[in-house]
């Protein structure tokens, strides 16, 4: 089989992460989730309690950082910050860290040699625009505010996290106006890019369509 690039693209608790990871092990390529990799560098950033608005301080904390990631796990350092990162701090802080153009640049191009030689389905906000631009498919998922904000909730509670619809929405909502207004490569449905709403949609659904538009090409 020729190599294959997937991308995924779209707002915050659209699905991508949960359908692209299954997509991965069906169709047995490597699964590259981005978001962990932005939501990382914020992590070394607070531990270090840097202002991430300081540029010079966030490049000190990139050029250091040893970031290693595969398809189950993400270190920094050495150490497993798989669970670390999905903390509402680091949610609350990561769109301000990745509107940083040196973060993204370095980000992108850790993405880009990942990719280079091998099949991937990678998730993210630029996937489809910047990252793999020559991407074979390009899928761009949106979903109603209220059921992402939901689907967090769910995600939250069972971590044993304290907090309401309303405040998940509001923040959604924020991120969402972060990700979508920043200068460098904001939130953009990828020409070419199949959307898909996955607010009424199970995930089963939303793989077995990507799967489908895959193999009719393919
Ligand atoms: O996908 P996830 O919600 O974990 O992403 C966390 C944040 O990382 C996003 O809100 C966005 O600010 C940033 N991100 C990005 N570009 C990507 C993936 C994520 O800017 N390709």
């Amino acid at each position: 089989m020729s190599i294959l690039h997937i991308a995924v693209d779209g707002p915050a608790g659209s699905g991508k992460s949960t359908v692209a990871k299954i997509i991965a092990e069906r169709l047995k390529i490597t699964y590259l989730d981005t978001g962990a990799m932005y939501r990382a560098i914020t992590f070394a950033a607070l531990t270090a309690a840097i202002d991430l608005y300081d540029a010079q301080a966030l490049k000190t904390i990139v050029d250091k950082i040893d970031l290693k990631i595969n398809p189950t796990a993400i270190y920094v350092d050495g150490v497993d910050v798989t669970e670390a990162i999905r903390t509402p701090e680091v949610t609350q802080n990561v769109s301000v860290v990745s509107m940083d153009p040196y973060v993204r640049a370095e980000m992108v191009n850790m993405q880009r040699k990942i990719a280079s030689g091998q099949s991937v389905i990678m998730d993210g906000r630029d996937i489809g625009t910047v990252v793999l631009p020559d991407a074979n498919y390009k899928f761009f998922l949106v979903a109603d505010p209220v059921e992402r904000a939901k689907r967090r909730l769910i995600e939250l509670k069972a971590k044993g996290f304290n907090t309401s619809l309303e405040a998940l929405t509001d923040e959604i909502v924020k991120r969402d106006a972060l990700d979508s207004g920043r200068e460098v490569s904001p939130l953009r449905k990828a020409s070419g890019a199949i959307e898909i709403d996955t607010t009424f949609k199970t995930i089963e659904e939303v793989v077995a369509f990507i799967i489908d538009a895959i193999k009719e090409k393919e």
